[in-house]
């Protein structure tokens, strides 16, 4: 086997292919994969890896691949980032877990303080740490219910908020995220969406009103607990809403004794070019849930939101066992430090201008919407000179981009949407490179 590689930015930050992709050894490992762990966990490209760092994925043929993924915008300040490593290690040889809930630590409580400070608004605040993103929408629910002393939770059209129960009920899109795994939580109900692509120029404020009389119609916005949304949608497309979408829907909340959650648990942490989402039009949520970018790779998320909100829930009735762990905290720690210290927002930016005016200028008739902001672009892909969607087109792409030694993701509702989640820490030459080979395989393809 590969002997012990060091990951981090000092890995040379190169495109290398010495195999093909994938080569012999992730082919066996892969045969190994499929033998031993469940097919329900599914893989978008078999390759293994043994380091990564700054903008390159190392696998165990020696091929060095540009990440264009950040292992879904959760490497955003990179893999193994210098201050990550040595604050988890400091970290692990100090204590790994007592649980917060019977002897808590310092770390939690920092985390904590950080979230309640860097959030958008400037009320007083409280956050309850979890594992993953699923568990702390689920959390950021229970606590709306207890405050509210409603029910009903309003999701949109093309969201995802998770695998578990309650999330896969809040979650639009069937395949693969639901088939086969109801019945669902109840209590869930779905609102369109404003998706200007696909909206015929509907305004945001127009959007907005849209959703509002469906909810107002058809639940009533006196059984709503909260209003959850993703201001840019992830796995939905990359959808931003129309500006005044976001707006709206928090004053109409607020008018109505509803919770406004906000899902950033893939645009927050400087992704989106802004710290989180919200705060690229002002919008001040209730609830603000995080996960993903939060803590390097580490699994860590996030609810943060109105004191008088979060102290509903009586004592015991938020946890887990793991829920805010010593690593994952001393990670976030780490994280944060970082996207401060580095300038990750204003590097998110560029990273996003870069990418905006490499895809316009690929100038392909197939690309129907480049969209996103920040480091978080995509491109739709339709029929030429229509809106129907290709997700031929988007699988063919993205296959060769893999095979050229570029990581790249899709999404969408419809699977023609291809994303771009470089890691905030990828060098400018490497980012020119990919989008070189992307554009060659719109070319050839
Ligand atoms: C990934 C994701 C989740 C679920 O997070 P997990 O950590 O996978 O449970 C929820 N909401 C959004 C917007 C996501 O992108």
């Amino acid at each position: 086997m590969t002997d012990h590689v060091t990951g981090g930015p000092g890995l040379p930050q190169e495109r290398r292919l010495v195999t093909a992709v994938p080569g012999p050894e992730s082919t066996a490992l892969q045969a190994r994969k499929i033998a031993a762990v469940a097919p329900g966990v599914g893989t978008t490209l078999p390759v293994y890896t043994v380091a990564a760092g700054g903008g390159v994925i190392v696998d165990v043929d020696g091929n060095s691949l540009i990440d264009l993924g950040s292992g879904i915008a959760v490497t955003s300040v990179g893999n193994s980032a210098p201050r990550v490593v040595e604050a988890v290690t400091a970290q692990v040889e100090s204590f790994t877990h007592t649980c917060f809930m019977i002897t808590p630590y310092d770390g939690y409580v920092r985390v904590a303080e950080a979230l309640n400070r860097l959030t958008p608004g400037t009320h007083e605040k409280r956050t309850a740490l979890f594992n993953s993103g699923a568990e702390a929408v689920e959390n950021a629910v229970k606590i709306a219910r207890a405050a509210t002393l409603r029910q009903g939770v309003a999701v949109f059209d093309h969201a995802y908020h998770g695998r578990t129960n309650l999330t896969m009920a809040m979650t639009a899109k069937n395949m693969p995220y639901k088939h086969g795994f109801g019945p669902f939580a109840s209590e869930v109900y779905r609102a369109p969406l404003s998706y200007p692509f696909r909206d015929g120029g509907l305004s945001g404020e127009e959007a907005a009103r849209r959703a509002i009389d469906v909810l107002d119609k058809q639940v009533g916005a006196g059984n709503l607990a909260a209003v959850v949304i993703e201001p840019i949608q992830g796995e939905g497309g990359f959808i931003a809403p129309a500006d005044g979408f976001l707006p709206a829907l928090a004053e109409w909340c607020r008018a109505s004794g509803i919770v406004f959650v906000a899902d950033e648990v893939q645009t927050g942490f400087a992704r989106t070019g802004d710290l989180f989402a919200c705060d690229h039009e002002g919008v001040v949520p209730d609830l603000i849930v995080t996960a993903k970018g939060i803590a390097g790779g580490l699994p860590l998320a996030a609810v943060t939101g109105r004191a008088e909100i979060m102290d509903a829930p009586h004592v015991g009735g938020l946890g887990g066992t793991y829920g805010g762990n010593p690593l994952a905290c001393a990670a976030a720690l780490a994280v944060i430090e970082t996207i401060e210290a580095d300038g990750l927002v204003d590097r998110a930016r560029a990273i996003g201008k870069t990418m905006l005016d490499r895809l316009h200028a690929f100038g392909d008739d197939r690309i129907g919407d480049v969209r996103g902001r920040g480091a978080m672009m995509a491109v739709e892909l339709v029929k030429p000179g229509t809106t129907e969607p290709d997700p031929e087109l988007t699988r063919t792409v993205a296959t060769a981009a893999h095979a050229e030694g570029v990581v790249v993701l899709t999404c969408g509702t419809y699977g023609n949407v291809l994303r771009f989640l470089p890691p905030l820490a990828i060098p400018d030459h490497l980012l020119t490179e990919a989008f070189d080979v992307l554009q060659q395989v719109f070319e050839e393809h």
